[in-house]
């Protein structure tokens, strides 16, 4: 979902760990990298780069939870300081500093202060660019513990997050007000990351108004009414995040041009709009509950309308692709799927809709445009 897997080449080594090279070679041949047959070290090399990459999402969700970086970032760098400020057990606490200053996580200066390096420094909460909640939500709390089931999802093909919850995620974020919250601050920090892509790729102008079907606390729709100053906009989620979603347009001075509605996609959506975006949505819900949402939306759209979804597509071919990992979080999570122009262009044919084109961007993300069969 988010561009959690550091581009190697971003990567700072303080202090020559001998691992770094090895580990640059094999992430070019790893799940996200391109396969560099020649140059590949060998399998059991690459199986444990794979394999270890596990302790580095771990260790970075630790420094994301105990919030190392605001700490660091307001002064408290020494290993005490931070135990301190952190309530942990400072000689574990030194052992974590260790492994994450050596991920590029932090540096050390020659008497063992920390200092913020370009990694630790998003995982400052509420800076530009930040994605300190991002990583606290999809490597912590119900994201690990729904991974953790993923034997069960491969073998019943049911959604794990409802095994061990119980209910649905839509609905156990609804109903849990801390992990709700943390979910929607990533998917609003996610966003911001991916919004100058869409916004580059995405040609709004000819739109007069625009619903963002579950638009989240509204970072997509806020960005593009911003660039788009005779826009209305409709923000559209669940009634929780709908309230969060208000004030934030009322702080960026946008309620003027911007109705926000709590509802219920699966009854309705907003009606007589031209344009109806739903950004990682789809990939949330099976065929049958996407052709749903999209038939609302068929139903409520003015004439001459289009709806775009953004979604990450799954490429043809065995290539790495985002999309093919994202994928398995949503069987784990959501019981969703990513899909392929193929698929989206029949869901799309389902519901009533002919897909016109697929937008990519520069990053995972592509537009896939559609407008109503016969206009
Ligand atoms: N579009 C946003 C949020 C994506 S997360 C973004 O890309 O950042 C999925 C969103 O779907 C969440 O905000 C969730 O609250 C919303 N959602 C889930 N079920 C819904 C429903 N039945 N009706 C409306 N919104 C729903």
């Amino acid at each position: 979902m988010t561009t959690l897997a550091s581009d190697p080449n971003t990567r700072r080594s303080t202090n020559g760990n001998a691992s770094y090279d090895t580990e640059r070679r094999s992430k070019r041949t790893g799940l996200g990298g391109v396969p560099a047959a020649q140059h590949a070290p060998p399998p059991q090399e690459q199986i444990i780069q794979m394999m270890v990459s596990f302790w580095t999402s771990r260790a970075l969700w630790a420094a994301a939870r105990l919030r190392l970086a605001d700490y660091v970032e307001a002064g408290a760098t020494t290993p005490a300081e931070l135990a301190a400020a952190t309530g942990t057990h400072e000689p574990s606490l030194r052992r974590l500093l260790r492994a994450l200053v050596a991920a590029g996580i932090f540096s050390t200066d020659p008497h063992g202060r920390l200092a913020q390096t370009p990694l630790s420094a998003t995982l400052r909460s509420g800076a530009a660019g930040s994605l300190r909640a991002t990583v606290d939500s999809v490597l912590g709390g119900e994201h690990y513990d729904a991974w953790g089931g993923l034997l069960h999802s491969l073998r019943t093909g049911q959604t794990a997050f409802d095994q061990i919850f119980a209910e649905g995620v839509w609905s156990y974020y609804s109903r849990h007000d801390e992990p709700g919250s943390r979910f929607d601050a990533a998917m609003t920090e996610a966003t911001a990351t991916f919004v100058p892509q869409v916004l580059e790729a995405c040609d709004y102008s000819s739109i007069e108004r625009l619903v963002d079907v579950a638009g989240g606390e509204g970072e997509l729709l806020a960005s593009v009414l911003a660039r788009y100053p005779s826009m209305a906009g409709v923000l559209f989620d669940l009634p929780p995040v709908a309230q969060t979603a208000y004030r934030r347009m009322e702080a960026r001075g946008l309620s003027p041009r911007c109705t926000v509605v709590g509802g219920d996609m699966f009854d309705s959506v907003p009606a007589g709009a031209d344009a109806y975006q739903l950004k990682w949505i789809l990939h949330d819900w099976d065929d049958d509950r996407c052709v749903r949402i999209l038939r609302n939306i068929h139903g409520a759209m003015a004439p001459g309308g289009k709806v775009l979804a953004i979604e990450s597509v799954v490429p043809a071919g065995d290539d790495p692709s985002f999309a093919k990992l994202g994928d398995l979080n949503m069987l784990v999570m959501t019981g969703g799927r990513e899909r392929t122009e193929a698929e989206f262009r029949a869901l799309y044919d389902r519901a009533g809709f002919e897909l016109t084109r697929v937008v990519p961007t520069t990053g995972p993300l592509s537009i896939i445009e559609g407008v109503r069969h016969g206009e």
